[in-house]
């Protein structure tokens, strides 16, 4: 029963349900498809999975669709919406009635619930007990006509389900473990298991890849697939993402939106990189991958089944890591739009200052791990600093000489008549030889006057990015902060 692939057949989707937001998760879900699709030169579909009227919503489907959008996984072919498929979920249903692969179960509410608290009490796991299953004609006619409601069972025939999963390997499961689950509840919806095999049948997906909590349904699928004559798709489930602690991820961990992440200063691509690894791995001392690459390097078999873990400090990590590698270009307009909602720059200079802003950009973007740490920790590119980091203050302030070579060193820059990025450094390194003190004693005195921190890319790129006056004006700050503080010695 399983479906002979050419290459180029592969139909994969994504079908997420628009009951919450969409999730690193579920995103890595997806992310997972979408490579395997594009390395195959298959295609990748989007369903909506929205039966469930009552929790699912317009807002959680845009959710879904600006995050696939922002992250660059374009579906092809038109959305799929679950609850446009009723009418053949209701034709395939009544099929397998026909075909006495299906029954109707007239149990009541109450009548299961009392067998539930049976098995309770009796210390076994609940199965429907099989009641309705040898109903017969006449029965079922009587039923009917006095109106009773009713679900439809899937009658699980005995044997063994097995099946080759692309990540878990061989499943096998004993059909006596599955009890005649139902296929459609009494108010004429679909459940899960059996709408996802019609529709999945229906859209010719070749393969279907989702998280390892589905694992535990997929036996019951096949069977539905084998009983109305369809082909099986293979299955490939991808491991569970947990916290560092290996528990369930929870949104102080990391389980919200990708719409957060964005928020937060992911780059696009930092965070596909950041994901892709969840579970996947070529093996390779690699870590960041272009989109392109990752399409080359995507295999299943690379995927394993070991439980990811979702550390928020790698994820940064990498995404500066991939914000470094990008070009000032590329970066330009996510950084210009963070400093502007900080209120920075203005839109008229960003016009007239580019080259500057540029030049920063290329200067702060290997420090950076999220695109608002160019603004904390690159303010000092527009303002003066506002405070000193005491630490840095109590190191390189209270040195022997400071106070007189900061002096110094306005008295040189302000007759200098060509500050560049040499003469700025070597009036330092002047200055510090003639007092007989390290050149490095003057730079990080002067690097604290300038930014307001004791870490800086090189300082003397930034006097430079800063302009001579503002330099001299924020010496002249530092020492009367000195001063007034009676840190100098
Ligand atoms: N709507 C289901 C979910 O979000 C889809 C599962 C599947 O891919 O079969 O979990």
């Amino acid at each position: 029963m399983i479906r002979k692939q050419n290459k180029s057949s592969v139909r994969v989707r994504f079908a997420p349900s628009p009951t919450g937001y969409l999730h690193i998760g579920s995103i890595r879900t997806a992310l997972f498809n979408y490579l395997f699709a594009k390395h195959n030169d298959g295609k990748f579909l989007l369903r909506i999975e929205d039966t469930d009227t009552e929790r699912s919503s317009k807002k959680m489907i845009e959710n879904i669709l600006e995050s696939l959008k922002w992250l660059g996984l374009n579906y092809d072919e038109k959305i799929v919406y679950q609850s446009g498929n009723i009418e053949k979920h209701k034709q395939a249903a009544d099929k397998l009635l026909e075909e006495g692969k299906a029954y109707r179960c007239f149990c009541t509410k109450e009548e299961l619930q009392k067998d539930k608290l049976k098995t309770a009490s009796e210390n076994r796991y609940y199965k429907y007990s099989g009641r309705c299953r040898s109903l017969t004609d006449e029965q079922i006619k009587k039923k009917l006509e006095k109106g009773e409601i009713f679900s439809i069972r899937f009658k699980t025939p005995e044997g063994i389900t097995k099946f080759k999963d692309k990540v878990y390997k061989s499943i096998s499961v004993n059909n006596s473990e599955i009890d005649d689950f139902i296929i459609v509840r009494s108010d004429g919806s679909p459940t899960y298991n059996f709408a996802v095999v019609v529709d999945d049948s229906d859209m010719e997906i070749t393969h279907v890849i989702r998280g390892e909590d589905h694992l535990s349904n997929t036996p019951k699928q096949i069977l539905i697939y084998l009983a109305l004559h369809r082909s099986v798709p293979k299955f490939a489930h991808v491991p569970l993402i947990t916290d560092p602690e290996k528990k369930r991820l929870s949104k102080r961990t990391g389980a919200v939106s990708v719409k957060e992440y964005r928020k937060m200063g992911f780059t696009q691509e930092g965070l596909i990189n950041g994901l892709v690894h969840l579970g996947w791995g070529t093996g390779q001392n690699k870590t960041i991958f272009t989109i392109k690459e990752l399409i080359k390097n995507f295999e299943l078999n690379h995927v394993s089944k070991k439980r990811a873990v979702f550390d928020y400090e790698k994820i940064k990590w990498i995404n500066g890591k991939y914000i470094s590698s990008m070009s000032a270009k590329k970066l330009f307009p996510l950084v210009v739009e963070n400093w502007k909602k900080n209120s920075l720059i203005t839109d008229e200079k960003i016009i007239s200052n580019k080259k500057r802003l540029l030049a920063i950009i290329d200067l702060l973007k290997s420090r950076m791990r999220l695109i608002p740490d160019f603004s904390i920790l690159g303010k000092y590119f527009f303002v003066s600093p506002e405070k000193y980091e005491e630490d840095a203050v109590q190191k390189h302030w209270t040195k022997e000489k400071v106070e007189f070579l900061l002096e110094r060193l306005i008295i040189e820059y302000t007759n200098t008549k060509d500050f560049n990025l040499k003469t700025s450094e070597e009036i330092v390194r002047r200055i510090a030889s003639e007092n007989k003190v390290k050149a490095a004693v003057l730079i990080h005195a002067l690097r604290l006057a300038i930014t307001g921190f004791s870490i800086s890319p090189n300082i003397f790129d930034v006097l430079i990015l800063i302009g001579k006056q503002e330099v001299i004006q924020r010496i002249k700050s530092s020492l009367k902060y000195g001063e007034e503080n009676g840190i100098f010695i």
